[in-house]
């Protein structure tokens, strides 16, 4: 590398903390980091490898986006506040240029978040990055996939299936097909995924249950049943479509995309019917949501048009299938 590892660190990835509770951050031979009393530390970490987790020739700014949102948006998901990251980055070369762009797009979400970028590790081989992420929140108000109950409200926030759009519209780019106009809201919304941070809180001691959807949303939905013990109708005639889907997909590309997508980190919740219509208005004012459907007794997930059960094959995203 022309530029060593130890400027590479200390020209993009060290910078003084913001946050009070880092006591020693990037430098010594690991951080130091207070925790605050009463409060569970929540970690999740996630690996972004080229051409498997984003495509070849995304910009920098987005990978940095990319790697950090999908770990907050878990911590989101368990109610935490965020506090700490730490960032293992495999590259190839020392290209400046992508180096300068990728802390941008990191650091742009970690200042919004309030997260400290506090560690981590840089080796060179191929493009793979790894972030961690450390959080807060008290166990008693944790939100776990395991909490739904048979009568809960089931809901999930935002447009799902536009990032999975976003990533068809830029696959169709690179098989020669229609160029991706300048601010495409599809795709930006496949690269700048926001994590529902603002939504998980207010989902504290409100949900019953949350997870983040990443692998589709009828995939995932799965999975929230199976950690619950129980069932989910699922009402397609209300899945949220965007506008920004319907203007270019017709209403079975949409219901496709927003059930299978991946991307989109949202999150899907789980609410007391009857204490529903009180929850809202914090939630709305954190993020739109919209009502998807009811848990039920039994196991699996059953959609339902026109309030018929119909069938849907429920597969996801599966990294080993
Ligand atoms: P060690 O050999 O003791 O693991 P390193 O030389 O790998 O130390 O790292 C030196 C310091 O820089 C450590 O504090 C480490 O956490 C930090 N660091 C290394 N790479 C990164 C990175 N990509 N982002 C943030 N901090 C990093
Ligand atoms: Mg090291």
């Amino acid at each position: 590398m022309a530029l060593g590892e130890f400027d590479l660190i200390a020209r993009y990835f060290s910078r003084p903390s913001r946050r009070r509770d880092v006591l020693l951050g990037v430098g010594d031979d690991a951080a130091l980091l207070a925790v605050p009393p009463g409060q569970a530390l929540v970690a999740a970490t996630d690996t972004l490898v080229e051409g498997q987790h984003f495509l070849p020739g995304t910009p920098a700014e987005a990978i940095g986006h990319q790697a950090l949102a999908v770990n907050l948006s878990d911590l989101a998901a368990m109610g935490a506040d965020p506090g700490w990251a730490l960032l293992s980055l495999s590259l190839p070369q020392a290209d400046e240029a992508w180096l300068e762009a990728f802390a941008r797009g990191l650091y742009a979400l970690a200042d919004r978040s309030g997260i400290e970028l506090v560690g981590g590790d840089t080796v060179r081989g191929p493009l793979v990055i790894t972030v961690e992420v450390l959080g807060f929140v008290d166990p008693a108000l944790a939100l776990r996939r395991s909490g739904a109950r048979a009568g809960d409200l089931l809901f999930v926030s935002g447009s799902p299936g536009e990032a999975g759009a976003g990533l068809e519209v830029l696959q169709a780019a690179a098989r020669g097909g229609p160029a991706v106009a300048e601010g495409d809201r599809l795709v930006r919304r496949y690269r700048y995924a926001e994590p529902r941070l603002e939504l998980g809180r207010a989902l504290r001691g409100r949900g019953t249950s949350a997870m983040d959807v990443s692998d589709g949303l009828l995939g995932d939905l799965g999975k929230l049943c199976a950690a619950s013990g129980v069932a989910a109708r699922l009402d397609l005639d209300r899945l949220p479509v965007s506008p920004a889907l319907s203007r270019r997909f017709d209403r079975t590309e949409c219901e496709r995309f927003i059930l299978r997508g991946g991307d989109d980190y949202e999150l899907l919740f789980t609410l007391p019917a009857d204490r529903a219509a009180q929850a809202l208005p914090s939630l709305h004012a954190a993020c739109p949501v919209t009502c998807i459907g009811v848990m039920a007794p039994g196991a699996g997930v059953a959609c339902l048009r026109a309030g018929a059960v119909v069938d849907v094959p429920p597969e996801g995203y599966d990294h080993f299938r």
